[in-house]
Parts: C-alpha cells; structure tokens; sequence
C-alpha cells in the first residue's frame, strides 16, 4: 500500500464528464489498495473570470484580502463536486479547504507562502477509508484570513500535503503527457521524457517550461518527493522528476526551452565605480522587480555599458525606474528593447561536457542568429535574442542537441 496525493489541474476538472473521469480514476488508484488524497485546481477558465469580475467590481486593482477570499472559491467548488462524483461512485470522499486543512500561510495575499500543513487532520480522514479533497492554491494565515498562493499554486498545494504526509508520490495529474524534451507545438520531435532531476526541472521552470509551477519543485526537492507528471486522459507513464542519483541517463541537453514574455534595458556610459550597480539594482527589487540577466561590460574610459533583463510586464516601469536615476549614476543614454526572446538549453550532463556552450552558439551562428546577451549556470545556458528567431533558434538547437541524442548513460555501480 502506497500514500498517493493526486493533483488534478484545471482543464483535467474542467466540465462534468472530466471530474467524472477524474474520480473514476482517484476510485481506481484506491481500489488498487492506496491511501489517496487529491488536491484540485479550479476548473479551467475560472480562476481567470473570477480575476476579471473583481477587476471590474473594484474598479481598479482589488483590495488583495478580497480577492482572496473571491478567487479562492474556484478550487473549494472543484473539491466539492468531486467529492459528490466520488460518492457517486459508492465511494467515501470529503471535500476540504485549505483552511479545514490547516493549510498554514504567512500573510502575503495573493501570493502568500505556505508555513505548516496539518498532517494530522488528514491522516485520520484518510484513516478512516475516506478519500481526502483538499482545495489547491489557498490557505489560512495566523489571523484566520483566506489567503492564496499565486497563480498556478495548486502543485504547490500538492508537493506541500504530500511532504507533509510523507507520501511516496505526488502525482501531477495535468493536460499534457509528461515533461517534453521542448514544447512540441514549436517542436515537432519534441519527446517526453522518462525522468528529470529537480535541478533540472527546476532550470526549466524559470526558463519558461509550464507545465509545474517552479516554487512546487523546490518544495519537492527539499522534502524529497518524487513528481510524477502524467496526463489525466491516458494511462501512460509521464516523466518522473527525481533526484539526481535517481535519474539514470544523464542527458547532456534534455530541454530547450524559450520565454518570449522579457524585455531589456540598456544604461550606456555609466560612470565605472563603485555603487553605481547597487543604485540601480536596488531601486528595481525596492518595486519588486525580478531582475534576470545581468551584463556589464568592461570599462573604458572611465565608463561602462550594463544591460539587464526584466519581465514583460514590468519593463515600462523598469526603463522608467533607471531613468530617473540618470543623473546619479552618470550615464549617457538609457533605452530598451521588448522585442527579444530568452532561448536556454538544459542537461545535467553539461556538468561534465566542456564546450556545450560553444557548440550551442556554432548552431545559431549557422542560421545567421545573433546573440544578444549570454548567460549560463552549471546546467544550463541562456541566450537572448531577436524574438523574430525564437522558433527558429528552438528549433535548430532542439536538432542539433536532442534529435542527435547525445548523452552520457551513468556508469553503472
Ligand atoms: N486556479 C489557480 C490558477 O489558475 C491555481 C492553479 O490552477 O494552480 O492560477
Ligand atoms: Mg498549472
């Protein structure tokens, strides 16, 4: 007998005949002999309607404690109405809420951080033979407000219950067959994967893969949950995320990934001392900028070239921000460009293969892209460049890298 918790995404729940599915499945999973909790997003599109009734009551952006309490309806109706349709199965379910679970949060609405979950409360319901239907992407703070834990949470709900009850699995039960090698509907001979290592996902989540939300892998990692992302409309394995001894064949690139939603920001002869990358830096995280790539150039006459990155949404404000500190670091010329794209390869084996990098830019070069910025961590390497290149520069590297199928099998000990 294994402790299962079962998420299920939003177009998973997303009419009747789906949540039908879905507990004809969770029915299956504990007729097989498991111990099953589910967590459930909101049925699909309704997170989304809900956002835009309160835009439009508010008038503006909503008072944040009560969007909460609004948004974090759509998952406290799934739960419910999988509940019934596994009662209607003649089998024992309860719904629950993330405050009856005693989903513990700090008090940051709409993107509140998970404290403590109550194992207790859920392991006696699930004691008892009574399948646990917990609503994701919500919680309790310290004063008993509802809060919520930003968009796409709900897995994150999930790697939480399950690391909390020590499940042996967190299954991702979602609309897609696994982790894909890149996003097959740029890349036709995307493939899926058969196990990823946390670091590996991880990269691929900040990189623009959506298929988990980043925060709910760390989490994994942490406790050590192993992840197994799987379609909920077929039967077949999906890609198991594990740690790194656990994953077999250490694939020098297993995904090209690409984020489309990145602008950067230019600063020209700025004066080279020091203070002048604090003055800046500071100044975006104080508007709660996340700051992506970074490149400063090295000075020459005294001055110096930085360019950095930021997210779509944020880079009016970014240019504006830098702007008004012109004066106090001393640079020439300030400008931008929103028209870029983010292109990154991904692989645990490029930990011990040297010149990934350079072969990485060889492909672009042949297909005439230019690379505009560089950036690189131990298992990955990024490029930005003209966003007019993103499918073709995914393409040709997905090609050059994974099609190839290089790779380095883990010796075996
Ligand atoms: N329903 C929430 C959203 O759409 C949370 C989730 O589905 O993960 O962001
Ligand atoms: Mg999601």
């Amino acid at each position: 007998m294994a402790l299962i918790v079962q998420k299920f995404g939003g177009t998973s729940v997303g009419d009747v005949e789906r949540i039908r599915n879905v507990a004809r499945r969770v029915v299956a999973t504990v007729d097989a002999g498991n111990e099953v909790a589910v967590v459930v997003s909101a049925m699909a599109g309704e997170t989304n309607a809900l956002v835009k009734l309160a835009r439009e009551v508010a008038g503006g952006p909503p008072p944040p404690r009560e969007y909460d309490v609004l948004v974090a309806t759509g998952e406290q109706k799934t739960s419910a109405l999988l509940s019934m349709a596994i009662q209607a199965l003649g089998r024992r379910a309860r719904s629950f809420s993330g405050a009856q679970i005693g989903m513990r949060t700090d008090a940051s609405h709409t993107r509140a951080r998970i404290e403590s979950v109550d194992a207790a409360k859920i392991r006696s319901v699930l004691r008892d033979g009574v399948v646990a239907v917990i609503a994701g992407f919500q919680g309790i703070d310290e004063e008993g407000n509802i809060t919520t834990l930003g968009r796409g949470a709900s897995d994150t709900s999930a790697v939480a219950v399950a690391a909390a009850l020590g499940a042996d699995v967190c299954e991702i039960n979602t609309d897609v067959e696994g982790v894909f090698t890149s996003d097959p509907n740029l890349v036709p001979a995307a493939r899926k994967l058969d196990r990823i290592a946390y670091d590996e996902m991880l990269e691929m989540a900040s990189l623009g893969a959506k298929v988990l939300q980043r925060r709910s892998v760390l989490f994994a990692k942490r406790f050590g949950i192993p992840i197994h992302v799987r379609s909920s409309f077929s039967e077949a394995e999906g890609t198991w995320v594990l740690a790194e001894e656990n994953v077999m064949e250490r694939l020098v690139v297993s995904g090209v990934t690409y984020d489309r939603n990145e602008a950067k920001v230019r600063v020209r002869g700025v004066k080279d001392q020091p203070g002048v990358a604090a003055a800046v830096f500071e100044l975006l995280a104080q508007a709660d900028i996340v700051v992506d790539m970074i490149v400063q150039n090295l000075g020459h006459d005294g001055t110096t070239d930085m360019t950095f990155t930021v997210p779509l949404g944020d880079y009016e404000r970014a240019l504006e921000i830098t702007r008004g500190c012109i004066s106090k670091i001393g640079a020439e010329a300030i400008d931008g460009d929103d028209t870029i794209a983010k292109v990154s390869i991904v692989g645990l084996g490029m930990k011990d293969h040297a010149g990934v990098a350079a072969r990485m830019f060889r492909v672009l070069a042949q297909e005439g892209i230019n690379i505009q910025m560089i950036s690189t961590s131990e298992i990955k390497t990024s490029v930005v460049v003209d966003e007019k290149y993103t499918d073709l520069a995914v393409r040709a590297l997905h090609a050059a890298f994974v099609e190839s199928g290089a790779s380095e099998p883990v010796p075996e000990s």
